[in-house]
């Protein structure tokens, strides 16, 4: 019991540094601090490299894939939940971090993951940690979940060549999506707002995630 609340306690220390770390370097929305203060960031990855847990910096998971560096998650968090969304859709659930800490914010998340390993494995840490308003299923993102569309905001975590006009369909009228656009050498995180007769774009920054893929991988 001792040793148990020891180790909760550190990791509660360790995670409001990296709050307050996260507030010098821009991010300010209290909520978004406040969930990120709350999901335990270790439990979504190996424990070889649990104790990095809390640094800002992306770090690797299975399948030559990576959990999004803090910074990166909570700025996109930040821009996801402008329009306070309830149904939410995220591409590339990797890990699961990130879509733990939308589902502190967000009525209901929905994601997917096109590597089966992966979404089995996020779906038990999602029950490990209680969080029950996620749901995951292995697919191929290009198609977005068609059956639970429109949604209030998409959010993608692996970046496309360009925006995938079929996730901009499932999205309502005046939705977000969130987005890293470019190739392995460069990417812009970028804003697309869904209009009457299309969408608008802004630029946020320049960014690096893992390449979106078509096709999904089962063992
Ligand atoms: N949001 C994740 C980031 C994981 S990295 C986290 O917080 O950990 C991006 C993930 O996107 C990888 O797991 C990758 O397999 C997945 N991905 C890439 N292309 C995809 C696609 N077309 N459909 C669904 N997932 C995809």
């Amino acid at each position: 019991m001792n040793t148990a609340s020891g180790i909760g306690m550190t990791s509660q220390r360790t995670r409001n540094r990296m709050v307050e770390r996260l507030r010098e370097k821009g991010i300010s929305d209290e909520d978004v601090l406040k969930a990120m203060s709350i999901v335990p960031r270790h439990i979504f990855m190996d424990e070889a490299l649990a104790h990095k847990a809390y640094e800002d910096t992306a770090l690797p998971i299975k399948f030559g894939q990576t959990i999004s560096q803090p910074w990166v998650v909570a700025k996109m968090t930040e821009i996801l939940i402008e329009n306070q969304p309830e149904k939410v859709l995220e591409i590339g659930t990797g890990s699961g971090y990130q879509a733990a800490v939308l589902s502190r914010l967000i009525k209901q998340v929905f994601s997917v993951e096109r590597i089966d390993e992966l979404t089995k494995v996020a779906r038990k840490r999602f029950i490990q940690v209680g969080y029950r308003n996620i749901r995951t299923k292995t697919g191929d993102g290009f198609d977005g979940w068609q059956s639970e569309a429109p949604f209030d905001a998409i959010i993608v975590t692996a970046a496309p060549p360009q925006i995938p006009e079929k996730l901009v369909s499932q999205l309502k009228e005046n939705g977000v999506m969130i987005l890293p656009v470019g190739d392995d050498k460069k990417q812009n995180l970028i804003k697309v707002t869904k209009t009457a007769n299309g969408y608008t774009e802004e630029t946020i920054s320049a960014v690096m995630f893992v390449p979106f893929l078509q096709g999904t991988v089962r063992k």
